[in-house]
């Protein structure tokens, strides 16, 4: 099954005006040429949200946050609602992202509900796993992301994996320079995908399965080359035009 693939820009703690009007500036004009062979989204830091917005208009641009709350209103300090983001237009929201696990304690049960949160705000939620080097060095790389995986499946349910896209992850390979072979990730993929399979093959022939660590315009050819990896989650080279647009062009064409 072909997928359409999905190029997303994690901005992280990085923006300014400047660099939505530069950066989202450019992707939007690029989608608005009409010759993208994937459909492109940017996360910048919430307080750009409304002005990545605007400059999206409609072209296309997909954007989203970089994490969304758990709850959907309330007295809860510091917290941004899922009802908030879709009236600022976004269309996804990341949930679990490795750096949110690791600062912020955030279990794959807290990670369950945000997505579920998601969900419920009519967004799509970009699903973050994967093991740290610890884990794969001791063998447990399949124990580790089954176990992120089947938080959100007993929380939600299979059925929910319609609406959800999946970034496979590997924390080793998050912003080290060292990306997973395509090999490494595809083996992955593979599994996510057959953990589903086992209760609805549709659904797991449509899920969208991300890589991300370290993707650059260099290698995202070969990953995108492998049947199970549908598009990436970018960091440090989302923040540039030309180097995240190089990888968005390595995306193939998908009928
Ligand atoms: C990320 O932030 O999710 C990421 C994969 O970063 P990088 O591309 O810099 O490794």
């Amino acid at each position: 099954m072909s997928r359409r693939h999905l190029v997303a820009g994690n901005w992280k703690l990085h923006g300014s005006k400047d660099l939505c009007n530069d950066l989202a500036g450019a992707l939007a004009t690029y989608l608005n040429e009409g010759s993208s062979p994937c459909d492109i989204a940017v996360f910048p830091p919430a307080p750009y949200l409304g002005t990545v917005a605007g400059i999206a208009g409609d072209s296309g641009l997909g954007f989203g946050a970089q994490d969304i709350s758990e709850h959907g209103g309330g007295a809860h300090t510091g917290e941004v609602a899922g009802a908030m983001l879709s009236e600022f237009g976004c269309t996804y929201a990341l949930c679990g992202h490795s750096e949110r696990r690791t600062d912020h304690g955030e279990t794959s049960e807290q990670v369950a509900r945000k997505v579920g949160a998601a969900l419920e705000a009519g967004l799509t939620p970009v699903l973050c796993l994967g093991e740290t080097l610890e884990d794969r060095e001791a063998d447990r790389t399949a124990d580790v992301v089954l176990s992120q995986l089947g938080a959100v499946i007993d929380e939600l349910g299979i059925p929910a994996f319609e609406k959800i896209v999946v970034a496979y992850e590997p924390v080793w390979a998050i912003g080290t320079g060292k990306t997973a072979s395509p090999e490494q990730a595809q083996e992955v993929h593979a599994l996510l995908r057959s953990k589903i399979a086992e209760t609805d093959a549709i659904i797991a022939g449509q899920l969208r399965i991300l890589y991300g660590g370290s993707v650059k315009g260099s290698n995202a050819a070969e990953l995108f080359a492998k049947e199970d990896i549908d598009g990436a989650l970018v960091g440090g080279a989302s923040l540039q035009a030309d180097s995240f647009l190089a990888i968005c062009k390595a995306a193939p064409v998908v009928d």
